[in-house]
Parts: structure tokens; C-alpha cells; sequence
């Protein structure tokens, strides 16, 4: 077990300057927390803070996240461990170590969704601390590393969750070991046999391989010492998991596989790899397609070098990395390599070109000089423009950053989103407009019938969210349209003594579909339902005016707009006539809904009228207040006062005053010194109308004054 002493004279070594007592204070602390408990090795609990920070050391990590390693299991122990760290040691460890606490407690049900790349990139996302991550995988590492004491399912479990999210997080951080390390571990325990396969395999050539390494190692560094070029020649076995993995993608048998080790070349400056890359080249033919320059194209996880494959003595292919030894620190420590403390304290200037990419997610990076800050407030903007959220089986979806739940609803299925109703997240309702965050469970109430509203096309984000609501509209108003287009039709046909469904079913159809431009019949009759031709317009075509029999009015209701009337905006459908309903009087402002009415267009009612209620809601239409309002409305007011004379005259003088007209006035007495007014006003709009009864409050001796229906 690694003593706190040892990992104490590590940091000092790193960092001679540094005040290392936080880490004896936090050693204290969890030795403290975690007393008596013992792991399944029969090992004190605190061995495994104490390795995890031992690991964190060796990264060469910041006291910081060394000390979080030490407290990083402290929360699960002792729920109130939180709010003391605090008090202990400050508002950075309590950070660090409640989002390591939060992503241990993540739980990943199915294989499926542990493998969906999502699950990293939301592990990423919901550390806004990448410190966070490094400790969590410095922790995964010692777990793994003691992983022979679980019993066998849990020890699959806890390997397939490493291999399907921790190794390829470790990966896009370039933490090459790490990976490297946990991907081997991993595989151990799911494929124990062709685990040991490898191992043998390897062994068994090791000596007959020693030998071909020292002679290739010997030709590089004999050619390079020629070229005067200083460097560092070293051959390694590639990891038994990426050799695995080979075999599976080529669908080799381990015999084929000849570059079982890497070369490595490890030079002072650039320049000096690709000479070092010519004499390799030079030496050995090299193998066509195999040359990667991730020197002038870094990989996304910072990761550089010169990589080749050459066919080397004995006609066995082998690979060649060729990198200078600040690209190999990143090579092994990726991101890491970032918070290590640097001699002089300051991060250099070619460092910060070597880490432009780092630069680039890193916030406010331009105007940060000494490390430390820099360290403090480096924060993951990996995917800036993407949150995670859970849907509550826990699969993960990915949406752009702002998206709502209606946006959730249709990213799981059309079906779902067009019948979205409301949405409860992490188990509390909320508006369908709501922004989900990264880390939300969302759960989506749904009706029987889809019925999606135009609203939700003002804040949805995602494309398919904003198609399909389209589309539904598009197909649903053209369904009203023919229906209401039928209507108005039979009703012209029938005054006027003719029969549409004799007409439709006439040889002069194909004429009359020519003559007024529509493909078919039900194109016909929904042409008329959106107000592009009248039913009149489609009887004429039929019948000629002088065999029509003389109907009772030559226009309806339907017939058309009138101009400057049409101030109601029925869904879909341009120029409908619309009249009002005298139940509840609708103003411009009022929430509203409309009725289509049997040959009569549609008629507005407010939204809470008990008569519109009674209505078919198969005939109910959606509709809106058109934009600009002209026209006025008659509104019918109760006001309650104490009788005093000339109230009526100063009620009527305030309205007048406010040029708005007042059509109707009527008072009654009431008990003791009460009276009753009701009064009806004409107003554009309900915000007009709230200033009228705000005025009429303020006449002497009023006391109420509301709006009534009747
Ligand atoms: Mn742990």
C-alpha cells in the first residue's frame, strides 16, 4: 500500500514550492471518514483514496486535485462530508469532489446505451471541471487494477462499463495510458481466454523477438548518430487489447500479426522528426498508404507525431513513431500534461502553440498568465452546442443547446412529439417552452389525439422538431379545408337547385378541374376551403348562368373577405370570413378558439365560453388574433358603485374622454345606496379595455368595475 509520504515527497519533488499541507489536512480527513471500513481485498478502505492520489501524482497533477483524490470518496461514506469539506477546505474541493460524487452515481442500464458515444460526451459536458474526469479516471484505474476481488458478474459489469465509456474518454483526453491500461485490465475479464492467448503468443516469441528488436534499434541509431541527429530509439509490445482489436478489424489470426511492437523515435525539434522520418524511409521500403503526419494534423486529442509502417528486415511489416519529447508527454498524458506545474511557473509560449487545441476550448485563455489561475479556470467547452439528457428508461439523448421538451418529444418519435401534451423534468412539470440542461430526466405527458400548436415552432431548436410540425399543419389544415370546402360547396349547389355530388361525378368535371387549374376533385373543394376560389365561382363552371336556377342570395356568409374585416387569423386558412360569437363578445387580446360552422364559415368564441364548450370539438379550428387592429369591439361592463348623481355622466365622460365610444348605458338601484351599471364599450383590444376599467376605478364613488359576458 502506498504511504501519504510517499505521495507528499512526489509533489515536492514536482513542485518543490508548493504548500502541501492541504494534502496531509485531506489524508487526516478521509483516514478520519472511511475508518474501520475495509475493501473486498480485506485492505483498509483508505488504501484506495490514497492510490488514486498516489496516481493523480504521478500525473503530475496540481495539490488540488491530489488532495480531491484523497477526498473523492468521502460524499458516498457520509452524506454531510459535503457541506464540512466545504468548511474545511474551501469551495474548489467541494467542486471537484461533488462531480466526481455525481458522475460515480450515474447509472447506465443497457450495453446499448453505454456504448453510445453520447454517455461520454455528457460525462465530458457535466464536468465543467475537467479535473474532475482525471480523478474519476485515476479512480476507475486502482478499481480496475483490484477489480479480482468482485464476484465474476459484478467484475464483467464494471469492465464493460470501462471499456464502453472510461477508455474512450480517456482516449479523446489523450491520456494514452490510462486507456491503454483500463482497456487491458478490461479485456482481462471479458475475454479471459483470448486474453491469455495474446499473453502466451507473446511470450513465447519474446526472445527470438528481443533479438530482432536490439537489431533494429541498432540500424536506427547508427543512421541517426551519422546524421547527427540526438534522439532516443526504444521498441515496445503494443497493448494486448489494440492487438485484439487489430485482429478483429483485419480478421487476422494472431500468427499474421507482425507489428506486435511499435518503434519509437523520440528527437528534440520538429525538423529533426522528419529527418529522422527520411532515414527510416530510406533504410526500409515503406509501406504504401501507412505514412500519418499527426504532426502538421494533430489528432483532436492534441495527440502528435510521425507515424509509418515499414517493411523491415526479414520482410515482417513494423511500425515507427517518430514525435519529439514534448509531443511524447502529451502522447502519455494528453490533457494532463496541461495542469502539470512548470519549472519558472509560467506556461511558455511554445507550450501554448503545442496546446492551441486545448487553447481553443479553454475559456478566457488569452488573458491568463500564471498557470495555476490558468488551471483553476479551465472548464469544458468540448461540446459547446450540445446538451444530454435523459429520457426516464435513462438513454441518453443528445439535442442543441436551448432545446425544450417538445424538442425531447420529437427526437424520440414523431408519434410522441405530435402528441405532446406536457412535460415533467427530473419529476416537476413544467412549460413545454422550459430549456432542458445537461443531466435532466424528462418524461413527456402525452394525449390520445396528436394535436401540436403553432406556439411551439417559436421555440423549438431542433430541425426535425420544426419539419414535423410543419408537415402536421400542412396535412391537417389541408384535411379542414376540404371538409369545410364540401361544406360550402353543397350548400351553393343546394340553393341553387343542383346537386355537387352529380356535378363531381359529371363529364364536365375534367373541364371545370381544367378551367379553374386544379388537379382533382378533392384539390377542387379545398381550393374553395382556403378561400382561393368561392363555391359561386365553382356552381358557374358547372352550370351556366342562365340554366341556374336564381338562388336566395347571391353571396353568403362564405362567399369571400371583406377587405379590412378579416381580423381573426383562422389556421391555414387565408380570407375566411368569421363572425363572432354574441356569447361572450371576443376582443382583440382574449384567448380565443374557433368553430366552423355549417355553412356559415367560423365563428370566434373565447376560449372560456360555456357555449363554445358545448361545441362539436371536431369542428373546432385553431385561430389567432390577426396583426394589426383597425377595427372595434363591443365589450359589456358591470360596474358597482355607491348611487351618487351625475355617476353615470362622469363613467360615460372618462370613456369619451379616452375616445373610446360607449354603446350602451344602463343603471340599476340596488339595496340601501348600491347601484348597478352595465355599460358596453367598444374597444380594439383587451389591453385598450383594461385602461377603460382602470379609468372608470378611478370615478368617485365606483367600487368594482369587471368584465361580463352578458
Ligand atoms: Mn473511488
Amino acid at each position: 500500500m502506498i504511504r501519504i509520504s510517499d505521495i507528499l515527497d512526489r509533489m515536492a519533488e514536482h513542485n518543490p514550492e508548493a504548500d502541501l499541507s492541504v494534502i496531509s489536512r485531506a489524508y487526516v480527513y478521509s483516514a478520519r471518514i472511511h475508518e474501520g471500513k475495509v475493501r473486498l481485498s480485506g485492505e483498509p478502505y483508505l488504501s484506495h483514496p490514497l492510490e488514486v492520489a498516489g496516481i493523480l501524482a504521478d500525473m503530475g497533477l496540481d495539490v488540488t486535485s491530489v488532495a480531491a483524490g484523497l477526498l473523492h470518496d468521502v460524499v458516498e461514506d457520509n452524506h454531510a462530508a459535503l457541506a464540512e469539506i466545504g468548511t474545511l477546505f474551501g469551495p474548489e474541493l467541494v467542486h471537484l469532489v461533488d462531480g466526481v460524487t455525481k458522475i460515480s452515481t450515474l447509472a447506465f442500464k443497457s450495453s446499448k446505451e453505454r456504448q453510445s458515444e453520447n454517455i461520454r460526451k455528457m460525462i465530458l459536458a457535466m464536468a465543467d471541471d475537467l479535473r474532475v474526469i482525471l480523478i474519476k479516471l485515476a479512480d476507475r484505474v486502482h478499481n480496475m487494477r483490484t477489480i479480482q476481488f468482485h464476484t465474476g458478474q459484478k467484475q464483467i459489469e464494471i469492465a464493460r462499463e470501462t471499456l464502453d465509456i472510461y477508455a474512450p474518454i480517456a482516449n479523446r483526453l489523450g491520456i494514452h495510458w490510462i486507456k491503454k491500461d483500463l482497456e487491458d485490465l478490461s479485456f482481462c475479464v471479458l475475454e479471459p481466454e483470448k486474453y491469455k492467448q495474446i499473453e502466451q503468443f507473446v511470450a513465447a516469441g519474446r526472445e527470438e523477438r528481443e533479438e530482432y528488436v536490439t537489431h533494429v534499434k541498432g540500424v536506427i541509431e547508427k543512421k541517426m548518430a551519422e546524421n547527427g541527429l540526438p534522439g532516443k530509439v526504444s521498441g515496445r509490445y503494443k497493448h494486448f487489447y489494440s492487438i485484439k482489436d487489430k485482429m478483429a478489424r483485419q480478421n487476422l489470426r494472431l500468427e499474421d500479426i507482425y507489428d506486435l511492437i511499435a518503434f519509437r523515435v523520440i528527437l528534440d525539434t520538429v525538423a529533426q522528426c522528419y529527418l529522422a522520418l527520411g532515414i527510416v524511409h530510406d533504410t526500409w521500403r515503406p509501406v504504401p498508404g501507412k505514412f500519418k503526419d499527426y504532426v502538421a494534423n494533430p489528432k483532436p486529442n492534441m495527440y502528435q507525431s510521425l507515424h509509418t509502417t515499414v517493411v523491415g528486415p526479414e520482410g515482417s511489416r513494423m511500425e515507427v513513431q517518430i514525435r519529439t519529447w514534448e509531443m511524447d508527454k502529451v502522447a502519455r498524458q494528453g490533457i494532463a500534461a496541461h495542469w502539470s506545474y512548470k519549472e519558472g511557473g509560467r506556461v511558455d509560449e511554445k507550450t501554448k502553440r503545442t496546446f492551441a487545441w486545448i487553447q481553443n476550448i479553454v475559456e478566457h485563455h488569452k488573458d491568463i498568465k500564471d498557470p495555476k489561475e490558468f488551471l483553476d479556470s479551465v472548464r469544458i467547452e468540448l461540446f459547446p452546442d450540445e446538451i444530454y439528457v435523459f429520457t426516464p428508461a435513462g438513454e441518453v439523448i443528445a439535442l442543441p443547446q436551448g432545446a425544450s421538451p417538445v424538442d425531447f418529444a420529437f427526437a424520440i418519435h414523431t408519434g410522441v412529439g405530435e402528441r405532446c401534451l406536457g412535460a415533467k423534468v427530473n419529476g416537476r412539470m413544467v412549460p413545454l417552452k422550459h430549456v432542458l440542461k445537461t443531466g435532466d430526466s424528462v418524461e413527456i405527458i402525452t394525449q390520445k389525439t396528436p394535436r401540436p400548436s403553432k406556439d411551439w415552432l417559436s421555440f423549438v431548436k431542433t430541425a426535425k422538431a420544426r419539419n414535423k410540425i410543419r408537415q402536421w399543419f400542412k396535412a391537417e389544415e389541408w384535411e379542414r379545408a376540404l371538409a369545410l370546402g364540401r361544406d360550402m360547396c353543397e350548400r351553393t349547389f343546394r340553393r341553387h337547385k343542383q346537386s355537387l355530388g352529380a356535378a363531381l361525378k359529371s363529364e364536365d368535371l375534367g373541364r371545370v378541374l381544367g378551367e379553374l387549374g386544379q388537379k382533382s376533385p378533392d384539390e377542387l373543394l379545398a381550393s374553395v376551403g382556403f378561400g382561393k376560389l368561392t363555391s359561386l365561382q365553382v356552381l358557374r363552371k358547372f352550370v351556366p348562368r342562365e340554366e341556374l336556377a336564381p338562388g336566395k342570395e347571391e353571396t353568403t356568409g362564405l362567399a369571400g373577405p371583406r377587405k379590412g374585416e378579416a381580423t381573426v387569423y383562422v389556421r391555414g386558412m387565408d380570407d375566411i370570413l368569421v363572425r363572432f360569437g354574441k356569447c361572450c363578445n371576443p376582443v382583440p387580446g382574449d384567448p380565443i378558439t374557433g368553430y366552423i360552422t355549417r355553412g356559415f364559415g367560423v365563428t370566434i368564441h373565447r376560449a372560456n365560453c360555456r357555449n363554445a364548450e358545448g361545441l362539436d370539438p371536431e369542428r373546432r379550428i385553431e385561430v389567432s388574433w390577426g396583426g394589426e387592429e383597425s377595427r372595434a369591439f363591443p365589450v359589456r361592463v358591470h360596474v358597482e358603485g355607491k348611487a351618487r348623481t351625475s355617476l353615470l355622466s362622469d363613467i360615460s365622460g372618462v370613456i369619451s374622454k379616452m375616445r373610446y365610444d360607449t354603446l350602451d348605458l344602463q343603471m340599476r338601484t340596488g339595496e340601501g345606496n348600491f347601484v348597478d351599471i352595465y355599460l358596453t364599450v367598444s374597444v380594439p383590444g383587451t389591453d385598450h379595455l383594461d385602461r377603460v376599467i382602470r379609468a372608470i376605478l378611478k370615478v368617485p364613488g365606483v367600487e368594482k368595475a369587471r368584465r361580463v359576458s352578458r
